[in-house]
């Protein structure tokens, strides 16, 4: 099978960190910014930043309906944290523009403003039992979700982490650790999505 292709959304955020990890589980990264570059790309991840600001600057480029159009085929899209945000059908806030792909609701900066950051070891399912260091800054939380979303990581018994079929979700940033599990854990998904698009 040819290379898997991974596009990194590259408006805002830490679009490097991303790639890095990309390559480092074995598929090759490639920064998206304008609708032509998501042609030929596998599976698609959403940096985290800030989701207002992406949110404009997706409409602005035109990359709300080519990316809806991608979830609904059964792409996959990973997003952190502002992606998180960007990829749920609602926030609690309201009034921003979102791709409203993912059947949850999304609290931003939900940990409150006295702990804009913090690290805390997760047990994440689906990636083997050793816990994942993970790094949360201005993260949301999971406030809502349908039955077909499957939750994969908690602090303090809010949903960080999900998946509802071809998508993914984390609230916190695993392109700022120094493990590729997460990121492995996608690449799986696309190599998956791959192989069973071209039976
Ligand atoms: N607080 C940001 C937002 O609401 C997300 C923060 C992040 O992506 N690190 O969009």
């Amino acid at each position: 099978m040819d290379r898997i292709k991974v596009g990194v959304l590259g408006l805002q955020g830490d679009v490097r960190e991303h790639l890095l990890m990309v390559a480092d589980c074995g598929a090759e990264g490639v920064v998206v910014k304008r609708q032509e570059d998501l042609k030929g790309i596998d599976g698609l991840i959403i940096p985290g930043g800030e989701s207002t600001t992406m949110g404009r600057l997706m409409q602005k480029y035109d990359l709300i309906e080519p990316i809806q159009e991608m979830g609904r085929e059964g792409v996959p899209i990973y997003g952190t944290c502002a992606g998180l945000i960007l990829l749920a059908v609602k926030t609690v806030e309201g009034g921003q523009p979102l791709l409203e792909l993912m059947d949850m609701v999304a609290r931003r900066n939900a940990f409150g403003r006295q702990v804009d950051s913090f690290e805390a070891d997760l047990q994440v399912k689906g990636i083997g039992d050793e816990v994942f260091h993970a790094i949360f800054i201005r993260a949301p939380w999971i406030e809502e979700i349908r039955d077909q979303v499957d939750p994969m990581a908690e602090v303090e018994g809010k949903i960080v982490m999900a998946r509802e079929g071809n998508l993914l979700v984390s609230a916190f940033h695993p392109e700022l650790s120094q493990d590729i599990r997460i990121h492995q854990f996608f690449i799986d998904m696309v190599r998956d999505h791959k192989k069973g698009s071209k039976k």
